[in-house]
């Protein structure tokens, strides 16, 4: 699979372990960033030339794949942004003024990453609703019950990751989402983690609004996806202004395009949306299943590898979707990973942009490897060889 990216054949020596972070790109994707800007550079929805008018119809078609890929009705409901924080600002800025008003409340998990906690947290600022962050496990994952139990009449919006960037667990959404539905409010869901490790389906989970980012899915980075109900979409006001978002503009005012463009001021990333569909047809070759045991498999050397080395916390459990964080006592994370670094191992070491898990958790930061598909039982030995190498370096005086 390795061979699929040129990435590693420009590091030969390096063992990539932060594709939480960002994934590496095949070479199908960076193929058709340049097969983009050589053959078919041309700007969207304008021209009237051929050229123009192709360009635009297969910019279009993307979202029909996108709607594919995650199971949405139409493909109207998939608006290109620049990233999961670019979507989920948007709902909170758009939609979020429209059902949030003073008194009402705004849950998430302790376990959110910043992009889906400081955007419900301002909105709750600003409408003068309750900010409510519920507890986690001691694992450092969302608790599904702990949500479930903080849902009051005055939820109006639920906001959690499928997956949990630093601890990688899979949270059981449905349930969630008939709860806070059966109560009036609406589930936002932050796919960042989850799209390129599972299969998923807006319907089946519920989701009111779905955002993920391209770059973690082994595409370009600068495009990413917000999936919303149609209905939703409709009644949300536009939050940029500008050319391709218009129907008609006068002196005095103006009114929008339809549903998605209405959210799509100014010219669009072209080429990411031709890099997202190459890095599609890449996921849809996958057999998801045998990712997930892959993955599955990985975590559960890389645990026992670390927890037989003394002095070592493991975070989250054997059901993570390909993270895993951990400390090692009595040295800080940046100098677990600047040994590691040493020793060609890429692994991301930092709060992780989740400060509030960081404050439950008791710790400043924690080391985090995570998976993608071309990593290997040897890229985890060689990583469990560096933390015990780290103990052993730090530790030598004891
Ligand atoms: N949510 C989660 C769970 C993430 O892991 C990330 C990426 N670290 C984001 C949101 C933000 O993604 P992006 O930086 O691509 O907007």
């Amino acid at each position: 699979m390795a061979n699929e990216f040129p990435f590693f054949a420009a590091h030969p020596e390096l063992t990539y372990l932060d594709s939480a972070a960002t994934a590496q790109k095949p070479q199908a994707v960076i193929d058709a960033l340049v097969h983009y800007y050589v053959n078919d550079n041309a700007n969207v929805h304008r021209g009237l030339y051929t050229l123009a008018y192709n360009t635009t119809e297969a910019y279009e078609a993307v979202r029909g794949q996108v709607a594919q890929f995650i199971n949405a009705k139409t493909p109207s409901q998939i608006v290109f942004t620049r990233s999961t924080t670019d979507g989920l600002n948007l709902v909170a800025a758009s939609f979020g003024p429209l059902v949030v008003h003073a008194g009402d409340e705004i849950l998430v998990s302790g376990a959110e990453h910043h992009s889906n906690f400081i955007p419900w947290q301002q909105l709750a600022k600003r409408t003068g609703a309750k900010f409510v962050v519920a507890p986690v496990t001691k694992a450092g994952n969302t608790d599904p019950a702990a949500v479930a139990q903080l849902i009051t009449k005055r939820t109006k919006i639920v906001a959690l990751a499928q997956v949990t960037n630093v601890a990688g667990g899979v949270v059981p959404l449905a349930p969630l989402a008939d709860q806070v539905h059966a109560v009036g409010g609406y589930l936002v869901v932050d796919g960042a983690q989850a799209v390129a490790h599972m299969k998923v389906d807006v319907q089946a989970l519920g989701a009111d609004f779905y955002a993920f980012s391209g770059h973690k899915l082994y595409g370009p980075t600068g495009i990413g996806v917000l999936y919303g109900r149609q209905a939703l979409l409709a009644e949300m006001p536009p939050v940029q202004f500008g050319g391709e978002m218009i129907d008609e503009v006068l002196d005095a005012q103006s009114t929008w395009a339809p549903v998605p463009l209405k959210f799509e001021a100014g010219t669009p990333n072209i080429a990411g949306v031709f890099g997202l569909r190459a890095a599609l047809a890449f996921m849809a070759g996958l057999d998801m299943k045998a990712v997930a045991a892959q993955d599955h498999a990985l975590v559960l050397r890389l645990r026992a590898g670390l927890l037989a080395i003394p002095g070592v916390t493991v975070y989250g459990d054997a059901h993570s979707a390909g993270i895993v964080s951990f400390n090692l006592q009595g040295v800080h994370p940046h100098d677990v990973a600047t040994v590691l670094d040493e020793a060609h191992i890429a692994v991301r070491a930092g709060h992780h942009c989740a400060q509030p898990l960081m404050a439950r958790l008791g710790v400043p930061a924690t080391v985090r490897a995570s998976f993608g598909v071309y990593n290997t039982a040897a890229d985890v030995d060689k990583l469990v060889a560096g933390v015990a190498e780290a103990r052993r370096l730090f530790h030598e005086f004891d």
